[in-house]
């Protein structure tokens, strides 16, 4: 039987983009390998959001000439946010690499496979489903709208059948994927958005819960919070970057709203949704960030207290506006130290609000496990870690809690 290697790196979106690419291998009857050099067909699935990441993927296609020499009949394929509009220059850097493709698509040299969806055969209880690729925001510090280009969503009708089906294989969770969820049916004729689609999922049976990420402050709506705050199925948990906390490194990262407007859009979420879990996203030593700009970050983060903050070190990424206007003018061990701070802040606030969960009873989808102990998440996104001798994969368990730290919680499951 033929047989397929697939490398993945990057966010989930390109993780989900590569099971399906998988399923799609496997109803054109190949198997998957886990070696390169076992493999006929070999796909890297790239990610050029970070420098750092981009080199990786040079790198791993640099290594693929020595596996061209060895096995000349191996087909090499690249995909992912590497494949903009440039192919003819990557075909020219690396002409060993059969074919490029775009980040979404399916291998263009391939026949389509009879069934009309691609999706796992065996998905894991909790699976991630892409609706909207692409970006049409252009923050100066991201390359996503250059390499995934501009935003297209994924009919109502396709996705609900998808996720059927998902249903009907074992799924018990869906994540609705994007760049920015709430710019979903913008692009489509009729216009639906985000809450018309949850409402739609809501109603498939066997379906227990829909996450979504990411939202973009600036773009998020008061229906979507009056849905989230009506629908049973959909997880009281919101991911929304604010990146900063001061308006003038917001002004310079085109971010669209002020710290005054977030701050209020937060108060709102909390107001219709209580009990909702809140993320965000900071990016620390922007150019010219200085210590009062990174205080209000600081005090921001203080005030609202989020359930989880994801912090990063800026780093130009060529081929932005930021890298072309502004000088990177913050050194790193300064970086390094906002950074620290922020994670420091961080950890005593999540201590605290996982504490207060201390006895309660929580609902888990087990996912998997780890060592000897099951693991899976609550409908907040809190990760919980729980003994049971029994196979309980897929399951809904009711979890007592007894141990709590920043990170995650520990319990054990009652009827
Ligand atoms: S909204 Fe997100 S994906 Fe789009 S440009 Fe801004 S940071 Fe990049």
């Amino acid at each position: 039987m033929s047989q397929y290697y697939i490398w993945t790196i990057g966010c989930q979106m390109n993780k989900a983009e590569s099971e399906r690419l998988g399923s799609y291998l496997e109803q054109l009857g190949y198997q998957a390998t886990d070696t390169a050099e076992a493999a006929d067909i070999v796909v890297l699935n790239s990610c050029v959001v970070r420098q750092s990441a981009e080199n990786r993927i040079i790198n791993k296609i640099n290594s693929l000439k020595s596996l061209r020499r060895a096995h000349p009949g191996t087909t090499l394929a690249v995909t992912g946010c590497l494949v903009n509009s440039e192919v003819d220059q990557l075909k020219k850097s690396f002409p060993y690499v059969d074919y490029f493709f775009k980040p979404g698509d399916y291998p263009p040299w391939l026949e389509t496979p009879e069934a009309a969806l691609v999706l796992p055969r065996q998905p894991s209880p909790g699976t991630f489903v892409p609706i909207i690729q692409g970006c049409n925001n252009f923050c100066t510090y991201c390359i996503v709208p250059y390499r995934r280009g501009r935003e297209r969503s994924r009919p109502v009708s396709e996705i609900v059948c998808e996720v059927r089906e998902l249903v009907r294989r074992g799924v018990k969770e869906v994540t609705l994927l994007g760049q920015n969820v709430d710019s979903y049916g913008r692009d489509l004729a009729d216009k639906p958005d985000l809450a018309d689609l949850l409402s739609e999922l809501n109603a498939i049976d066997g379906l227990a819960r829909i996450r979504f990420l990411t939202n973009h402050p600036k773009d998020m709506s008061a229906k979507l919070i009056e849905a989230i705050a009506n629908l049973d199925k959909a997880c009281k948990q919101i991911s929304l970057p604010v990146q900063s906390g001061s308006d003038d490194i917001l002004k310079a990262m085109r971010r669209g709203y002020t710290v005054a407007q977030y701050r209020r859009l937060v108060n709102t979420i909390r107001d219709k949704i209580p009990g909702v879990a809140l993320s965000t996203d900071v990016i620390v030593g922007f150019p010219s960030e200085n210590e009062q700009q990174f205080q209000q970050t600081v005090d921001l983060l203080s005030e609202l207290r989020f359930d989880t903050v994801h912090v990063a070190a800026y780093s130009p990424r060529p081929g932005t506006i930021a890298a072309r206007k502004f000088e990177d003018n913050i050194p790193l061990a300064e970086k390094r130290r906002r950074l620290n701070i922020i994670e420091q802040l961080q950890e005593g606030i999540a201590a605290e609000i996982n504490a207060r969960l201390l006895g309660k009873t929580v609902e888990i989808l087990v996912e998997g496990k780890v060592k000897d102990k099951w693991q899976g998440r609550t409908r907040s996104g809190k990760l919980v870690f729980c003994n049971n001798s029994a196979d309980c994969l897929g399951q809904l368990l009711n979890i007592k809690i007894e141990r709590t730290s920043p990170w995650s919680l520990q319990g054990y499951s009652i009827k």
